[in-house]
């Protein structure tokens, strides 16, 4: 039997979506809990309905394709059994499947912590996008010196606009390059590597650094930042 790929990432995350809910005095324990891949079993009459099973310690899964969803109803079936063995056993002898108590609070968990990865991606990515406006104010007021005091042609040092905030790295721009980057707010002007693809993707190279923009919840926010900043 196969195991489940990345099988202790993708437990943690379903152990992490049970401990959010905080209805346990006693968290679900990871130690010695396996997933193994078997399509097999799930042809054995009695098992073709579910797509997951757990034994004591050990979660069978139909596919490699196993969800967020139907770990984190199999782990809490774990927890379930490593908290009240014997009253879980019980249960399955005297409930039917739906009305099983055990089986309804694994439903009961996963539908309340549905929201939990698009909820954590959300603020991760707003913060990202936070940290980036701080950067691009400090590169406006550059640009208004120069825009002042300098000629067209000049090359201003402009702070890199990635969202580490302890970049301190600098980006070699005219004030024509860095107007056009400004052009549009969902843009930001990084030093080559900087760029993070899970929140934005690169519009064009240069030698030293790239433009990028924000896509999906981070471009939101960038162009939000930037309305606030004007109005
Ligand atoms: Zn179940
Ligand atoms: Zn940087």
């Amino acid at each position: 039997m196969r195991r489940l790929p990345h099988e202790r990432e993708r437990l943690a995350g379903a152990k992490a979506r049970l401990d959010r809910l905080d209805l346990y005095d006693v968290p679900a324990s990871l130690a010695r809990v396996r997933v193994l891949v078997e399509p097999r079993l799930f042809r054995v009459p009695g098992f073709r309905r579910y797509h997951g099973y757990s034994f004591w310690r050990t979660i069978v899964v139909r596919d490699e394709n196993a969800s967020s969803d139907l770990l984190t109803h199999e782990v809490c079936h774990v927890w379930q059994a490593q908290r009240r063995p014997i009253a879980q056993l019980w249960a399955w002898v005297r409930h039917s499947y739906r009305s099983n108590p055990f089986e309804r609070e694994a439903r009961a968990a996963v539908g309340a912590t549905r929201d939990y990865h698009r909820h954590v991606d959300d603020a991760h990515k707003t913060r990202l996008a936070r940290n980036e406006d701080l950067f691009r104010q400090v590169n406006e007021k550059i640009e208004d010196l120069a825009t002042r005091h300098g000629d067209d042609a000049h090359i201003y040092e402009f702070f890199c606009e990635c969202s580490d905030m302890d970049c301190s790295e600098r980006v070699c721009l005219t004030l024509g390059d860095y107007e056009h980057v400004r052009d549009n707010p969902a843009r930001f002007v990084v030093v080559k590597g900087h760029e993070l693809p899970e929140i934005e993707h690169v519009i064009e190279r240069a030698e030293d650094h790239v433009l990028i923009e924000k896509h999906g919840r981070a471009g939101e926010v960038a162009i939000k930042l930037d309305v606030d900043a004007e109005s």
